[in-house]
């Protein structure tokens, strides 16, 4: 078997046929960041943006999402993004469960290679392809569980913040419990001093 790599993740995910999704596409979408990130933020798909440069969370959400980590003192580029599935879906639909468990292979090496601590996921697709296939976000955001060492929190997707900014009220109160628990875990030492004072009223 080949050893895992990023260049074998990218010839995987470029060669990849295993959905249907990938008929539609102008570019595969594998995701970005720091490699070696103690954060890892997973949301569903591509949009027109990103399927036209080939980059996860560049359109509109994505710089919503870049301003919310900013809200935190988290500069986008010490985290890694990507998304479920690395096709865009025709016409931005959610991607299928089927679509998403074939994106998974994918997903899982992505996983396994930047071994972050913390990983958050944006939105009801990200929460039930990682999490539990009944998952409801409006009653499960903002709970952190424990996975093999590494803490799981789901949240809103920021295209959702978009569409009904009544509920950027609980996404920033779970942007405020990241936060608590980058610095609980001691990760971003140097962005978080340990005694920083948390009220971020
Ligand atoms: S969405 Fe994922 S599984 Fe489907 S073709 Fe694209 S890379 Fe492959």
């Amino acid at each position: 078997m080949a050893e895992i790599s990023w260049d074998l993740f990218e010839q995987q995910v470029e060669a990849c046929r295993l959905c249907g999704l990938c008929g539609h596409i102008q570019h595969k979408v594998p995701g970005q960041g720091d490699r070696k990130a103690p954060l890892m933020l997973i949301g569903e798909g591509p949009g027109q943006v990103e399927d036209e440069q080939g980059l996860a969370f560049v359109g509109p959400a994505g710089q919503l999402l870049t301003r919310m980590l900013e809200a935190i003192q988290l500069p986008r580029e010490r985290v890694y993004i990507c998304n479920i599935v690395k096709c865009r879906p025709p016409n931005n639909r959610v991607p299928t469960p089927e679509e998403a468990e074939a994106c998974k292979i994918h997903l899982r090496m992505q996983t396994w290679l930047v071994r972050p601590k913390v990983i958050v996921l944006l939105g009801s697709t990200a929460a039930k392809a990682v999490l539990d296939p009944e998952i409801r976000i409006t009653r499960e955001r903002g709970r952190w569980q424990e996975r093999k060492g590494t803490w799981i929190m789901p949240t809103y997707h920021p295209s959702a913040l978009l569409r009904d900014p009544a509920k950027k009220v609980q996404a920033w109160e779970d942007m405020k419990s990241l936060r608590g628990k980058l610095i609980e875990l001691g990760l971003y030492p140097d962005l978080y001093a340990p005694a920083q004072d948390l009220n971020l009223e």
